[in-house]
């Protein structure tokens, strides 16, 4: 079963969002499988975004990610890196759908309320550098039937 990493930036907690967000993936049918909210140190931060330290926004990004908790999540599923990025909706929020997460809650791209890994082989990266093994949890909730034939 795959499984990604998602966050919850410190927009989307300030907000309010955490509920909203997280009943989006579970009404969706994906499982959590590793949840904690924390104050992210900025080595983590920056070796989160390392494939963007030479991008004009990077100082602004590690300075926004680390500056109030993040909502740091693992969810399951089928083919769940693809279709969690299209629950979360294009990087800058005036071009996402309504519907999606950041079409329906942000307006700036600094300000996007959430974080979702873009492949599987990053999704397993960024998971191994957020959690550590005894975090997660591997389970098969008894809905499963009614969500997967
Ligand atoms: N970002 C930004 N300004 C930009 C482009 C990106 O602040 O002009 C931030 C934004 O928070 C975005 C993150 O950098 O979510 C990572 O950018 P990426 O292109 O990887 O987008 P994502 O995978 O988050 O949709």
């Amino acid at each position: 079963m795959e499984r990604t990493f998602v966050a919850i930036k410190p927009d989307g907690v300030q907000r309010k969002l955490v509920g909203e967000i997280i009943g989006r993936f579970e009404a969706k049918g994906f499982t959590l499988v590793g949840l904690k909210q924390m104050m992210v140190p900025k080595e983590l931060a920056e070796k989160h975004y390392e494939a963007l330290n030479d991008k004009p926004f990077f100082n602004g990004l590690i300075e926004f990610i680390t500056s109030g908790p993040v909502v740091a999540m693992v969810w399951e599923g089928d083919g769940v890196v693809a279709s969690a990025r299209k629950l979360i909706g294009a990087t800058n929020p005036l071009a996402s759908e309504p519907g999606t997460i950041r079409g329906d809650f942000a307006v700036n791209v600094g300000r996007n309320v959430i974080h979702g890994s873009d492949a599987l082989e990053t999704a397993q990266r960024e998971i191994a550098l957020w959690f550590s093994e005894e975090q997660l949890s591997d389970w098969t909730p008894t809905m499963m039937p009614w969500i997967h034939e």
